[in-house]
């Protein structure tokens, strides 16, 4: 990203000036034009159940992001920390997708790169924010795709935490097979069915959706949204909890660290995987809001108490200071400095399927029994 150059680069090449400043527009790492109210953090859990939506815009009610637009010219001048010369290394396997028609035993997590995984748990798969596509708008994709966009079976279904570029992929979108089921956060419906896909469930946080042994379920994340042809904070962003009888799985879309992981630790323990950012989160003070480092992402996942972490939102799209393969070294960092269990703490090569474990049965039932949720009224 920009350091001291900024200028001389400004005046050598505009186009990448216009990279500079468009790519995290882009990306959605820029925060709104808009001021969003006083800074406050209310980490009460109540908070995660307040009224989230006023004069047609979203908030996050526990505190809004502290952020205007001038904090992006700040960013965009401030000299990086990070050199960026040496190439990332990012792992990569060979993956044509051939297993995703098949049957799974269990379950399994394959990352396609970024925020999207394809899982596959028995006879059915979903993908997470679907991204296959080239670009985020403007930065570009730095590492293939784990898997052919061809091989996501016509039943898959996909979960969709909102709307910024490098989660909400319109490419992807259009070759995806139009039999698909999306679940996205209120708001966004419309671009679905503006591009011919119909089979869309909106929901607000904290509301479920059934499809077959699925429940799906909305949640509160700490972020913002904005596209072109969105205002900011128009639509809402989210994560997910996908849970059945078998397993649950939390994907937390773009967040920032906060009070609700603990909660859904305590209401929908014991989750098996959680699939958390570790990616795109320097400088702290321009991104710390609204993107988790990896120490903080390895704690979300001890507050969740998950049996398995896989960080993802790395090694794809190269939207921060940091270069885009350093998250899994800090994370191991965070690991080790919290004496915590590598194998239940990893990331993934592209293209890779992790087959999770199997739980032990019957901690899983008592678990699961003691287990109750209702829907709050929201909104
Ligand atoms: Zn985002
Ligand atoms: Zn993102």
């Amino acid at each position: 990203m920009p350091g001291s150059s900024f200028l001389r680069s400004l005046l050598r090449s505009p186009l990448r000036t216009a990279r500079v400043i468009a790519g995290p527009l882009a990306a959605g790492c820029a925060p709104p034009a808009q001021p969003l109210g006083p800074t406050r953090v209310d980490r009460d859990p109540s908070s995660l159940f307040a009224p989230h939506h006023v004069d047609g815009r979203f908030f996050n009610p526990w505190g809004p992001l502290p952020l205007r637009f001038g904090a992006l010219l700040r960013w965009g001048f401030t000299p990086s920390a990070y050199d960026k010369q040496t190439a990332p290394v990012v792992p990569i396997v060979a993956n044509d997708g051939a297993a995703l028609a098949g049957v799974e035993t269990s379950g399994s997590v394959t990352w396609v790169g970024h925020a999207t995984f394809a899982v596959h748990d028995e006879d059915d798969v979903f993908l997470t924010d679907p991204h296959f596509g080239p670009r985020a708008l403007v930065p570009r994709r730095q590492t293939p795709p784990g898997l052919p966009i061809e091989a996501v079976p016509p039943d898959a279904f996909a979960v969709v935490s909102h709307d910024h570029y490098d989660h909400l992929d319109a490419w992807s979108v259009e070759r995806l097979p139009e039999t698909m089921d999306w679940y996205v956060p209120l708001g966004l419906a419309d671009w679905f069915r503006a591009r011919g896909r119909t089979r869309v469930v909106e929901l607000d946080w904290w509301q479920s959706a059934r499809r077959g042994r699925w429940t799906i379920t909305c949640l509160p994340s700490q972020h913002w949204s904005r596209r072109i042809g969105h205002a900011a904070n128009e639509t809402l962003w989210c994560s997910w909890l996908l849970q059945s009888d078998q397993r649950r799985y939390y994907f937390a879309g773009d967040t920032g660290y906060f009070h609700g992981f603990a909660e859904y630790g305590r209401r929908f323990g014991p989750i098996d995987v959680a699939l958390l950012p570790i990616g795109a989160y320097e400088p702290r003070w321009f991104m710390g809001y609204q993107h988790m480092d990896p120490a903080e992402a390895h704690q979300a996942f001890r507050d969740l108490g998950a049996r398995h972490m896989i960080g993802m939102h790395w090694g794809t799209f190269d939207l921060t200071d940091e270069p885009v393969d350093l998250a899994p070294r800090e994370l191991a960092e965070a690991v080790r400095a919290h004496g915590g269990d590598p194998d239940r703490v990893r990331v993934l090569a592209i293209g890779e399927r992790w087959r999770v474990p199997e739980a032990d049965p019957v901690a899983s039932r008592e678990a699961a029994a003691s287990t109750s949720f209702v829907a709050p009224a929201s909104r």
